[in-house]
């Protein structure tokens, strides 16, 4: 279909105005990031340039995981690995013990990966665009605008989700998500300075974060109140839409706590692939939603030579991952001095413990297995969050 010359006109007349209100957003923004923007411990001074390093550090540990719970974690790498080179001369080990608590095991394990290859194949410089980040491991394809836009001004917007959500109500978005989120992508887009693209981005995730709140937006403080679609509707707060969510069915288990007279824990190795891959735990049954007690009290670990009385510790261990919930039922047995431990598994001292790369949910079961005595054996497993029943 072609265009008369008046509705050609009137489109091209749209077209600049919907250029120049994306313009006066992108400059509110930005006067607002300038005033209120988040003090984080990885965020360059205002004016000064941001180090990649700890743009990509922090990034990776964003992933599902708050700002709270992230900030204590990054000052601890980077007073322990000041650059990406020294990073990736650490024993992997040792950054799976320091990510120990964080969750999503993985990422520490490309992390690693990731600080190698930049230190091996680009002179320890991070490559500054999209797709020089994306070929890295661990990168997907929002780290790589977050990192592009934020460390190097790269013209991008990454879409987190306090930025989903901000655009999703900015624009009143009715589509559900998933499907509306390449329409928010788009939209997102249009919020792009010609020159700041990384305070831009971080702008909207600040904005998100403090004003745009998901139950409670507070409009009367937002720069943006007066464009606002779902302000003005007044329905703000269901957006973004979203499609019913499906929860996994409950997996069930048992785990198994063996202390040695001597003050000495059974640990083993979980496998190098799938969930908490590489991570060390306590012996455990599958872990499955037909798990039965019988069955699964039958994985119990056995020592040769030695008789195991295992006792079930009243109680069980609920724990919540991203695609299913867990119960684990915790028994208990005492090994006498000098046993030796299974193929596949040591003994570790209860003082190092806490030194472990254990995943959150091993930690609870030690903890529920009342194994932890002394005071610092305990205040090393709080301070991994075994204490918390906030699980992600
Ligand atoms: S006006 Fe309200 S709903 Fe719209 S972006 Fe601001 S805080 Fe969010």
């Amino acid at each position: 279909m072609t265009l008369s010359g008046a509705d050609r006109r009137r489109k091209e007349g749209r077209g600049a105005e919907t250029a120049s209100r994306s313009r006066d957003r992108a400059a509110t923004l930005i006067g607002w990031y300038d005033r209120h923007r988040r003090d984080l411990p990885w965020r360059a001074p205002p004016g000064a340039r941001p180090d990649p390093y700890r743009v990509w550090l922090s990034e990776i540990m964003l992933q599902q995981t708050t700002v709270r719970t992230v900030a204590p974690y990054f000052e601890k790498f980077v007073a322990r690995w000041r650059d990406v080179a020294a990073l990736a001369a650490a024993d992997r080990e040792d950054v799976l013990r320091e990510w120990a608590g964080l969750g999503y095991y993985s990422r520490a394990r490309n992390l690693h990966a990731c600080a190698g290859v930049v230190a091996r194949d680009h002179g320890g410089v991070f490559p500054d665009d999209v797709a020089g980040l994306r070929a890295l491991p661990g990168i997907g394809p929002y780290t790589a605008a977050a990192i592009a836009a934020i460390a190097f001004d790269r013209a991008v917007m990454p879409v987190d989700g306090n930025i989903e959500r901000v655009v999703a109500r900015l624009f009143a978005v009715d589509d559900e998500l998933p499907r509306a989120k390449s329409r928010i992508q788009a939209l997102a887009a249009t919020l792009v300075p010609a020159a700041r693209a990384g305070d831009a981005a971080q702008a909207l995730m600040d904005l998100g974060a403090t004003i745009c709140a998901p139950k409670s937006p507070a409009c009367s403080r937002c720069p943006l109140a007066r464009d606002c679609a779902a302000c003005a509707r007044g329905d703000a707060e269901t957006f973004p839409r979203k499609a019913a969510k499906k929860t996994g069915a409950l997996r069930r288990g048992a785990a198994f706590v063996l202390l040695r007279a001597d003050g000495r824990l059974l640990l083993r190795a979980r496998p190098e692939r799938g969930l908490l891959a590489g991570m060390s735990e306590v012996p455990t049954s599958a872990w499955s939603p037909d798990v039965d007690k019988r069955r699964a009290r039958r994985a119990a670990p056995t020592l040769s030579g030695a008789r195991l009385r295992w006792r079930l510790v009243p109680g069980e261990v609920r724990h919540v991952f991203t695609h299913f919930p867990l119960a684990l039922d915790v028994y208990l047995a005492h090994a006498p001095r000098g046993a030796r431990a299974p193929k596949g598994a040591r003994w570790v001292a209860l003082a190092d413990v806490h030194a472990e790369a254990l995943p959150t949910v091993i930690r609870k079961v030690i903890a529920h297995a009342g194994v932890i005595g002394t005071r610092a054996e305990g205040a090393g497993l709080a301070r991994h969050g075994v204490a918390s029943t906030r699980v992600r």
